[in-house]
């Protein structure tokens, strides 16, 4: 992935990715019971290399999709449960600060019956401030206490690198505070958007009668939240807007954010967060701000303090009472159709990744990564680079003067493999005994003053914005760095022990999808320095544009759920990573195969377990409602398309299984899109 743009980037990830690794040596990363021989190899690829496993996957009641990396996250997990129980039983008498932070935490946090009797009372403090609020004044400094607290109510306010200038950190004010998924979901007129509204203002009224609101005012409540939101995202961009860094490069005075709101005082709002001295900072869609100034200065006060009560129980809701942890799913399940709520122990533990990472992705790594695994990563990025060093410096379509640039940008590429060389400090942050909910607030202040610190003071080389046990990587454009978190660097995706074929599309084409993100039409917008300049002669910006636009063509024409088209705008970047991934990192196998002996492996040759590997890395399967707004939100294809997108315009492939011209894995020559 790429790492998105936003101030706030990485809680999210875990509850469909997460954590944790199992270290037993598989001897093939290949199933051949996942092979779906029923179906020809050149007619439809992805079918053929899972239908086996897709046939008998369920998936789990608690879910909206499965796939391979779920699975590899199910065994992460695994490991991580028994770190965090092992740690909750020695947490009063362990002399190591960190493992007693993470037995607290944990323990606290299966206290279920305490969540329980507790009701909505964690939060009582924040729901009595919010009710003492008699004026403008006085919401505009709630609103800057939460945020000072970790709260991002409103909008979203934080640390991020400088754009233009990636040597230095400033903060950033970005869209925010919209409850449902998409800025235009408030506005999408068919029955699906209808009912998507009707869910959110349900579940609205259910929280504030959860707080004790009488039904009619719990009802009218919800209204006025959903009429609240919806002048907020008058003003936001929609996600195909939010893919142009440009045009959310607003680096304005003080003065000038004032003059956008009015009514919000941001000399105040610093001021709650110790950053009196910022006098400047990006505001990354001013229209949008312009209409929280709006909101701020004209909805009645009572809307506003609706809304804060709302989103603050919403978003304690899984850790209160049963009542609200329930009331919190069942809205989660209309977007999800997942059928169960997830079991505690998983729910704890993806917080304990999300405020605690580096204390359990220390323990984590020393059980699940080796420096076998880290030096055979190093030789196979090694390969991928030298490869990409040879597209750049032979494809027909770039001038010699992007290409000169693009050579320099290919060589100041930095790499993170496994685990930071620096552990993050959590002296300062309190884990105690007692309230699960305390320690969640005490977490996320310290990581808000964390972040806060950043301001103003020399950029961290050696930050990570994905923990360890995450199953996934990333790509940053401000650091030019690729990231690949331990969590990720795991059978079926990649062991030291497998053969050279099921490395490479296990885990070396994920290599290079990372490195290709440097050059998609979001990334290519970056130096060598990691700072927004268009580095491009017009000529070859053009002929960039018009391969980029065979891509989406290409995927533009996929369609799911019969009749909804996948977005191809909106996934632009992520289909070129995986176009010109697979291509690149097929060419590092070949290198990587030379002088050795060639062995069938299952009735395979390596080609072919290149691509199967490929292939079965990307598997999954999806829930109607979820995979509808997967295609609507996201930013990645769905598993078929990322793999017979990028594999039907290689000859590599049609040459590895036999497929001729005509053949539906076999794109016309005409048609066919090669970019590196
Ligand atoms: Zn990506």
């Amino acid at each position: 992935m790429q790492l998105p743009r936003s101030v706030l980037a990485a809680p999210l990830a875990l509850a469909l990715l997460a954590a944790g690794a199992a270290a037993q040596t598989p001897t093939s990363a290949l199933n051949p019971a996942d092979v779906d021989t029923t179906c020809a190899p050149c007619r439809n690829f992805y079918r053929f290399a899972t239908g086996g496993w897709e046939k008998r996957t369920p998936i789990p009641p608690a879910f909206s999709s499965w796939s391979s990396f779920n699975e590899l996250a199910d065994r992460n997990q695994a490991v991580i449960r028994g770190i965090l129980e092992t740690a909750a039983r020695e947490a009063e008498s362990t002399a190591d600060p960190d493992r007693r932070r993470l037995g607290r935490f944990y323990a606290t946090c299966m206290d279920s019956a305490r969540a329980e009797s507790e009701g909505a009372a964690p939060i009582a403090d924040d729901l009595r401030r919010i009710a003492a609020v008699r004026t403008r004044e006085q919401l505009g400094a709630e609103i800057a206490r939460l945020h000072a607290s970790g709260l991002g109510l409103v909008f979203d306010g934080g640390a991020t690198r400088d754009d233009r200038d990636s040597r230095r950190t400033i903060f950033q004010a970005a869209q925010g505070g919209m409850g449902l998924r998409d800025r235009d979901f408030y506005f999408q007129a068919d029955s699906a958007g209808r009912k998507m509204r009707a869910d959110y203002r349900d579940h609205v009224a259910a929280m504030l009668r959860l707080l004790g609101d009488s039904p009619a005012a719990a009802s009218a409540g919800a209204e006025r939240v959903l009429a609240l939101e919806t002048a907020l995202a008058e003003g936001a961009m929609n996600r195909l807007q939010q893919r142009d860094p440009d045009a959310q490069y607003n680096l304005m005075s003080r003065e000038a954010v004032q003059a956008l709101t009015p009514a919000f005082s941001w000399a105040g709002y610093l001021r709650a967060q110790g950053l009196e001295r910022v006098d400047s900072l990006n505001v990354s869609q001013p229209a949008f701000f312009r209409g929280l100034g709006r909101a701020l200065a004209e909805r009645p006060l009572d809307d506003w303090k609706t809304y804060l009560r709302f989103h603050l129980a919403a978003r304690a809701a899984p850790w209160l009472s049963s009542a609200f942890a329930r009331q919190d799913f069942a809205y989660a399940s209309t977007l999800s159709g997942a059928r169960q709520m997830q079991p505690r122990w998983r729910l704890c533990l993806n917080r304990a990744d999300d405020l605690l990472g580096d204390a359990l992705g220390r323990e984590y790594a020393a059980v699940a990564f080796t420096p076998e695994a880290k030096a055979q990563m190093n030789e196979m990025i090694d390969n991928l680079l030298a490869v990409y060093g040879e597209r750049i410096r032979t494809v027909p379509w770039m001038g010699e003067e992007t290409r000169r640039q693009a050579l320099s940008k290919l060589s100041t590429f930095d790499r993170k493999i496994g685990y930071p060389e620096r552990w993050r400090d959590y002296s300062g942050y309190e884990v105690e005994p007692g309230s699960f909910y305390a320690n969640v607030r005490r977490g996320q202040a310290f990581e808000a003053r964390r972040k806060r610190g950043q301001i103003g003071a020399p950029v961290d080389r050696g930050e990570w914005f994905m923990t360890v046990p995450t199953v996934n990587a990333y790509y940053s454009s401000n650091a030019n760095e690729i990231v690949f978190p331990a969590g990720r660097l795991q059978s079926p995706f990649f062991h030291p022990a497998y053969d050279v074929g099921a490395n490479y599309g296990g885990i070396g084409a994920t290599i290079g999808h990372e490195v290709s993100h440097g050059f998609d039409d979001q990334g290519r917008k970056y130096d060598a320095q990691g700072n927004l300049r268009d580095w491009w002669t017009a000529d070859d910006a053009a002929r960039f544009g018009e391969l980029a636009g065979r891509v989406e063509r290409q995927y533009a024409a996929y369609t799911v759920l019969d009749s909804l088209h996948l977005n191809a705008k909106q996934t632009m970047g992520e289909n070129i990573a995986d176009v010109a991934g697979v291509a690149i990192a097929f060419q590092a196998m070949q290198r990587a195969l030379q002088g050795k002996p060639r062995v069938l492996i299952d009735g395979y040759t390596p080609e072919q377990r290149f691509f199967l590997a490929y292939a079965q890395a990307r598997r999954q399967v999806w829930r109607d409602p979820a995979l509808r707004i997967q295609v609507q939100t996201g930013v990645h294809s769905p598993g078929e398309f990322r793999v017979n997108g990028p594999l039907a315009n290689m000859p590599e492939f049609a040459a590895a299984w036999g497929c001729k011209a005509g053949d539906p894995m076999v794109r016309p020559d005409a048609e066919r899109v090669r970019i590196w």
